[in-house]
């Protein structure tokens, strides 16, 4: 190691070792839990690092503690030390706070879903920055939702999540081909998706599936015209009751797919 004189003290200076360092970054607060020692330790999304969880110490009605909450998206800054294993979030400063998603149960079911999948595939297996801001297009079209009372613009909005993010993952189901018969699908055959396989059957193969959930041909031409959106202007775009029903059932289906680890917030009963 290192040592470096100083001329006032004449004794040797260890340089400091790189088992603690300091960093900061954009961040937004997936969740938070208390442990035994009072201590809260918060699960931090950022575009630099991925997934970190960190300690929050000091009292319940300290500032830092009250800003350290699930949906707040700021920059966070974080201590490290290696040494003593400890991750520590020492600062945030919130920039958006999505209070509307905090005053609605449907906001905070389908925000509480994000959180768990981010954690559970690990910021969507390594696209840290498109994690990072596919989530914030999430919580802000949820605050927006939620403030006009708008709960098929919520279930719009989750789907969208689900959907983008699998995309994101690599692991959105072919639209091309039935997941069954291998045959050519096109807007008039695409007619359900399966549970089972996963994917989306031709009418044929729907026919003979007992569990299949049907697509109405509205839902494929919402995804369609998604596509060409950013996500806050596509949750503005309308959809048929039964068209959104469906379409939140595939994507939350795939979405339990595409996690390594059981999804709690989808057996919650709120989604
Ligand atoms: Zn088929």
């Amino acid at each position: 190691m290192q040592a470096v004189l100083t001329g006032k003290l004449r004794r040797p200076i260890l340089a400091p070792p790189m088992a603690t360092r300091s960093a900061s970054f954009d961040a937004i607060i997936l969740r938070a839990k208390e442990v035994p020692s009072g201590a809260r330790v918060v699960t931090l999304l950022s575009a630099d690092e991925g997934i970190v969880e960190a300690f929050v110490f000091g009292g319940g009605k300290s500032k830092l503690r009250s800003l350290a909450s699930p949906w707040y998206f700021g920059k966070a800054w974080i201590y490290r030390d290696a040494s003593r294993g400890l991750v520590k979030l020492t600062d945030f400063d919130a920039v958006r706070e999505y209070p509307g998603i905090r005053a609605d149960l449907p906001s905070i079911a389908a925000a509480s879903f994000a959180s768990e999948f981010m954690a559970a595939t690990s910021a969507l297996g390594g696209d840290w920055a498109d994690a990072l801001s596919l989530c914030a297009d999430f919580l802000s079209a949820l605050d927006e939702a939620s403030g006009r009372g708008e709960p098929e613009a919520t279930a719009r909005a989750l789907a969208l999540f689900a959907m983008r993010a699998l995309e994101l993952m690599g692991l959105s189901p072919d639209g091309d081909e039935c997941s069954a018969c291998a045959g050519a699908l096109r807007r008039d055959t695409l007619h359900s998706y399966s549970r089972r396989t996963g994917g989306f059957l031709c009418a044929r193969c729907a026919a003979s599936e007992n569990d299949a959930v049907a697509l109405p041909a509205g839902a494929l031409a919402w995804l369609e015209a998604a596509a060409a959106r950013s996500f806050g202007d596509a949750v503005r775009v309308g959809l048929g009751r039964d068209a959104l029903s469906a379409l939140k059932a595939c994507a939350l289906d795939l979405a339990r797919k595409a996690a390594d680890a059981p999804l709690r917030t989808l057996d919650s009963g709120l989604l």
